[in-house]
């Protein structure tokens, strides 16, 4: 399961950011949440012929149940040409949704004229998370890297796209890392679902869902009980927290048996309206699972956080 790319689920997800638009705190981040939506279904459309199945060889499938994900960090499969041609979509594509949108769109393209936000080197220093490299970009002060996020995020998501469909139940069974068993980086929120919840993780980039332990932290993957705890929310039955006291790390999570019935769950846009969550556990010391150590360390930043 992913984060879902078809017409009729990104109609009932369009619906859904407009309900949660009545909060106002979040107004202009969904304004550029929805509209990403529309150019990522235009930008399919555009790239589709280019998007390739995954021939899934012996090697691979060996190296995936030795725990190892399908995309190959050092050759992320997503081609200059497209990057560049996806890049102008949405940045020019974002346009016009308000004064301070317009301004951080200007700095984020004069940014990719003057060679920094461009080409395979920053595809592959952005994937790897390259100490050096990410702090050059991201401490820029007036970048908008929220922003920069969401599209490179929508940007990935659609290249792995034929990665995802290679991925089948059959193959997923035996997957126990808290890494994307795709793409290979670290989960941005949780759900627990079913009979007994069983815990899914979400991937921060490509969207992919996965099942893991539940009593186990996503991060560092230490399973000591007295080290991991939940919060919960007072009033709300539907979200909580997982903590991991070992590595400072937490991890949100949505209970979807608590939600009515007719409401859908896209965790993409949960965990962008769930910033209060951030907030209860930033306040108790708890740093944001996504955090790259590199960023945390020399910049203070976080690239989910970048937000
Ligand atoms: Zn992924
Ligand atoms: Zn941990």
């Amino acid at each position: 399961m992913s984060d879902c790319l078809d017409g009729s689920c990104l109609e009932l997800k369009r619906k859904r950011v407009e309900e949660a638009k009545e909060n106002p705190v979040y107004r202009e981040l969904l304004e550029v949440f929805s509209r990403l939506i529309d150019l990522t279904e235009s930008a399919i459309d555009r790239v589709r012929p280019d998007l390739k199945p995954v021939v899934l060889t012996p090697y691979v499938e060996e190296k995936f149940r030795e725990g190892l994900p399908l995309v190959d960090r050092k050759n992320f499969p997503v081609p200059e040409k497209k990057f560049e041609l996806l890049m102008d979509i949405f940045l020019k594509g974002l346009m016009g949704i308000g004064d301070s949108v317009d301004r951080d769109l200007h700095i984020l393209i004069d940014k990719r004229l003057d060679g920094r936000l461009r080409g395979r080197q920053f595809i592959e220093q952005f994937v790897m998370g390259s100490h050096a490299f990410l702090g050059s970009v991201f401490e820029i002060p007036d970048i908008n890297n929220h922003l920069l996020f969401l599209v490179l995020r929508n940007i990935f998501k659609i290249c792995l796209i034929p990665f995802q469909d290679t991925l089948t139940e059959e193959l997923a069974i035996g997957w126990e890392s808290g890494k994307c068993p795709v793409c290979g980086f670290p989960p941005d929120m949780g759900v627990l679902r079913g009979e007994g919840g069983k815990l899914y993780l979400h991937c921060a980039i490509c969207g992919h869902e996965w099942r893991f332990k539940r009593m186990t932290c996503a991060y560092c993957g230490q399973e000591l009980q007295k080290e991991l705890r939940y919060l919960e929310v007072e009033g709300d039955g539907i979200h909580r927290i997982h903590l991991c006291h070992l590595c400072k790390r937490y991890l949100k999570i949505v209970d979807e048996r608590n939600l009515p019935e007719s409401m859908p769950l896209f965790l993409d846009l949960e965990e962008l309206i769930t910033h209060h969550l951030d907030i209860i556990a930033e306040q108790q010391g708890y740093i944001p699972g996504i955090q790259m150590d590199a960023l945390a360390k020399d910049h203070g930043q976080n690239v989910s956080g970048l937000l």
